[in-house]
């Protein structure tokens, strides 16, 4: 499981960021000096059919779909996450006319809720109702539309029952929803199983594949071919280069794509998904919930460190973050002294966990580290 020595890290150095931006794959390095050599350099625009280029958002796709428990065939790739969001949630309002109503959480990542208001106020007769996590089962009723919501609290690191919830949308005749950002790649997602109807994600966290790589966005099977992209690019239509001024899209998932992909990161993505070929996604949870727990465990006698992440694993994603009202400092010190994690206002510091490249010992000196430098105040000098 543990493929340290497959990713560039600098030594000395252990990355609990890996939630935020994953850190380089060795291979991609390689992957992209001969895309670049072999592909752009050479075949120029001929590589667009004789390297692949113009199918290969979906077959990255097809590479993101075994870890969120999707087929092939249900997963395009492009753009960004908020723009994939965008999309799904007007498909989604497509799919239930008669209903006004996006519901949504307080603790959700400030893009999606700005992407769904934008778009409400757009379209307009809509409203966008935002409640406290722990209210959104109650305030499922008649006027829900979609109910939109991220799986893992990107501050908490909370993790609500997918399936769950999407049953219960699902019996409000609610459609669903969901942005996997902190999930794919993290922990278990079962995509179709679970019968989601529409999710999106990233795949510069969990997934490394570097930063701005691009986002990806699943729609349920029998979904696909109702779907009006309001997003109508060329890319997404069934014959694209006839330049017909009529938009017709492709019967696939393609038809969610948009413009002209982003050939040279989708090549370092590719070679990203790689890492997790044969990877099982319980076996990655299983060692991440043993590492966070152990990591609360290290630190559990501090009285200032605040845990904010569930101590019981089934309700955590794959991080662990405390509350401290001098978060920031701390989160500085730790970097000084080679432990990366992250700083998330008011008041949080998270630590990402990722098995593919973090290893029981890298949470030992890394708890330790925070432990002195509370111990000492290493935090209050300037550096
Ligand atoms: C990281 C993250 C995003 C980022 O969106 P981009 O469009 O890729 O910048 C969106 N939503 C959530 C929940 C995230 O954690």
């Amino acid at each position: 499981m543990n493929k340290k020595h497959e990713f560039d890290i600098p030594n000395g150095i252990i990355y609990l960021d890996g939630n935020s931006l994953g850190p380089l794959p060795k291979s991609s390095r390689l992957v992209l000096d001969l895309a670049l050599k072999n592909e752009w350099g050479e075949m120029l625009i001929t590589a667009w059919n004789r390297a692949g280029w113009i199918d290969l958002p979906t077959k990255v796709g097809d590479l993101i779909a075994p870890i969120v428990g999707a087929s092939a065939g249900t997963i395009t790739t492009g753009d960004t996450l908020s723009i994939k969001m965008m999309q799904a949630l007007h498909a989604g309002l497509q799919l239930c006319p008669d209903r006004k109503v996006v519901l949504s959480d307080n603790g959700n990542f400030p893009t999606d809720i700005y992407m769904a208001k934008g778009l409400l106020d757009t379209i307009g007769g809509y409203e966008l109702r935002v409640v406290d996590p722990g209210k959104i089962e109650h305030a499922l009723n008649d006027d829900v539309a979609v109910l939109m919501l991220t799986h893992v609290d990107y501050r908490t690191g909370k993790m609500y029952d997918m399936k769950d919830l999407t049953d219960k949308a699902h019996l409000n005749g609610s459609i669903v929803l969901w942005d996997l950002a902190h999930s794919v790649g993290a922990v278990e997602v079962e995509l179709e199983n679970w019968n989601v109807d529409f999710a999106a994600g990233c795949t510069y966290k969990f997934l490394n594949g570097g930063p701005g790589s691009p986002a990806f966005i699943y729609a349920k099977p029998s979904l696909i071919g109702q779907i009006k992209p309001f997003m109508s690019g060329w890319m997404g239509h069934v014959s694209p280069f006839s330049f017909d001024l009529d938009y017709r899209p492709t019967p696939g998932i393609e038809r969610m794509r948009v413009g002209t992909p982003p050939i040279l990161q989708l090549k370092v993505l590719e070679s990203a998904l790689k890492l997790f070929s044969g990877v099982k996604m319980n076996e990655v949870r299983e060692i991440s919930v043993k590492l966070s727990s152990l990591l609360i465990d290290l630190l559990d006698d501090i009285p200032e460190l605040k845990l904010s992440t569930p101590r019981e694993s089934k309700f955590r994603g794959s991080q662990v973050s405390y509350s401290h009202p001098h978060a920031y400092q701390i989160v500085q010190a730790m970097i000084d002294e080679g432990v990366i994690g992250d700083f998330r206002a008011p008041d949080i510091m998270r630590f990402g966990i990722t098995p593919l490249y973090i290893n029981e010992q890298d949470i030992r000196n890394a708890a330790e580290t925070l432990r002195s430098i509370l111990k000492n105040k290493t935090w209050v000098m300037p550096s």
